[in-house]
Order: C-alpha cells, then structure tokens, then sequence
C-alpha cells in the first residue's frame, strides 16, 4: 500500500466515524422529541414510534462501535483484519429490532382493553414532524454515502432512521384520523402496525448478519468475472480449482488451486499465478487472493474435497 493510499484510507475512515457519530445525535435528537410528543398525548401510537427510535440509538452504539472496531489493522489474534465486526453489529440491532417490536406489541395490546383517548395532538403532532425532518435529512445522507463506501452500518442506520420518518409519518395521519373520529382504539391499533413493520426490518438485518457470519459467496457475476479472468491466464496443460470466494464487511477473498504441468521451475508456476492475481485485482480491486500450486499430473491434487463439492469446477 502505497502512502498515498494509506492516507486516503485513514482519511476514509476518520469520514465513517464522523457519519456514526452523525447518526447517533440524530438519534438522541428524536428520541428526545418523541418522547415528549408520547409524555404531551398520552398516545400508544407515538409511544411505538419513540421505542423504535430508542432501538435506533442502541443501534447507533453499536455501530460506531463496528467502525471504531472495523479501523483497527490487522493484527496478532486477528490475522484477516477487524471488518466482520459489523456483521455482528447488525445482527445485535436486528435483534433489538425484534424486541422493541415486542415491547410495543404487548403494550399496544394491553390499550385495547383500556382505551385511552390522547390528549394535546397539535403539539405531539408539532414536535414529530421535527423529529422527522431531522431523520429525512440524515437518513438519506447515510444510506448514500454508506452504499457507496459498502459500510453495511452506515447504511443500515440510515435505513432506520427513513423507515422511521415513514413510521412518524403513519402514526400521525392515524393520529388525526383519532382526533377527527374520537375513536380511541384506533391508537393501539396503530402501534400494531409500526411492531409489525418494525418486525419485518429487524429480520431483514438478521438475514444480512446471517449472510455475512456465515462466508456467503460473491455475487454470482462476481464469480464468473473471476473465472473468465483465471481461464483468460491458464497456459495449455494448466487448470483451476476448488475456487472459494467470501467478503466481510468492504474486504473481498477468494483462495483456488493452481494446477500447473509437474515440471514447470517454481519461479515460472509463481510468475502466472501472479499474472491472474493481477487481472482479478483489474476486476475486483482490493480483493485478498490465495493461490494453491498443485502438480497437473498428480491425481492427489484433483482428489481435494474442496474440488469434489464444486460440480461446477471444469479444468481450463
Ligand atoms: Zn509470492
Ligand atoms: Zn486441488
């Protein structure tokens, strides 16, 4: 890595701390806000939207946490770097996610059997489209900038805090629409729909934790540019196998084996290994590549487990 390179990348990272810790403000801003709005009405429906903008702000720990985390180098217990620590983070704030939906669900239910009608709607009214302004603006900034430096945390918190604008947003047309009937229950019944909505995010940021803990491939095109740019390399009476690709967090991998004539000299097996790594890299910049240099004509070497689970494997 070149100095130039290294600072970029400093630079970067300094950027992502500053963007969590630009969500985690926003959190406690609209925290805040609603819970005011929930203390002012009395309302179930705005008491859901102020617990799911607490599970933002746990959420938003944890995440600056993952990037505090994900900056360190490499080092002696960890060889492959700190990245994967936000997949962890995302599947701690999706299971937040799920447990707020539950607090909610559980009270809301309680409500139907003691209607309560909210009182002083203007001003809980007034006070979450702040909130909402505040969770528009930096929302979006996060998800933006979040995909295009691949940071899942980023753009994860950004997610949550425009679902919550959504959220607000139902919750006080629903709210009006109580005001307007002077039908208490219809107050619960909102917050009913912010759990299951809430619900339906927290799986989805398990099911990308999942994925990511769990070494999920490339992405099939991914996959394929690899292979066309390893066959593009392979001189006559040389093949591959056993390719095996991951990612965690912005960091890509991929290992394979080499198979190259038994009498090529190591410097010569060494040189077109290297030639390959450079045609991925012009793919896939960044990517780690690990190469394993096997004999052609030893049945040993075709004779790998790796290489057996791979139907899709052909020598080039
Ligand atoms: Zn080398
Ligand atoms: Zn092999």
């Amino acid at each position: 890595m070149s100095a130039e390179q290294k600072k970029t990348s400093t630079e970067e990272q300094t950027y992502r701390l500053r963007l969590g810790l630009l969500s985690l403000v926003a959190a406690i801003v609209t925290i805040g806000l609603k819970f005011q709005a929930y203390h002012l009405t009395g309302s179930i429906g705005l008491f859901s939207d102020a617990v799911e903008s607490t599970a933002n702000l746990v959420a938003a720990l944890s995440a600056l946490f993952a990037l505090w985390y994900a900056a360190r180098p490499a080092d002696q217990t960890h060889h492959y770097g700190h990245e994967k620590i936000e997949y962890f983070a995302s599947g701690v704030e999706g299971g937040l996610i799920l447990v707020a939906a539950g607090v909610i669900a559980w009270t809301a239910v309680g409500r139907f059997w003691e209607p309560v009608m909210p009182e002083s709607l203007g001003i809980g009214l007034a006070l979450v489209t702040l909130a909402s302004v505040i969770n528009l603006g930096v929302g979006y900034t996060l998800v933006r900038l979040g995909r295009r430096m691949e940071s899942i945390v980023l753009e994860a918190d950004g997610q949550h805090l425009l679902t919550d604008v959504w959220t607000t947003a139902a919750v006080g047309l629903g709210l009006l629409l109580v005001a307007w009937t002077r039908q208490p229950w219809l107050d619960p019944l909102l917050a009913l729909l912010v759990a299951l909505n809430i619900l339906r995010v927290g799986m989805d940021l398990l099911r990308r934790s999942f994925d990511g803990l769990m070494d999920r491939a490339l992405t099939d095109r991914e996959n394929a540019r690899i292979r066309a740019a390893i066959e593009a390399e392979l001189n006559p009476g040389m093949a591959y196998h056993a390719l095996r690709t991951r990612r965690a967090g912005r960091q890509r991998f991929m290992d394979y084996h080499l198979l190259v004539p038994g009498d090529y000299p190591v410097a010569r097996a060494h040189d077109r290994e290297m030639a390959i790594g450079e045609a991925i890299r012009k793919i896939i910049p960044g990517i780690e590549i690990t190469a394993h240099i096997e004999p052609f004509e030893e049945p040993l070497a075709w004779n790998d487990h790796i290489a057996k689970t791979q139907a899709r494997d052909v020598p080039g």
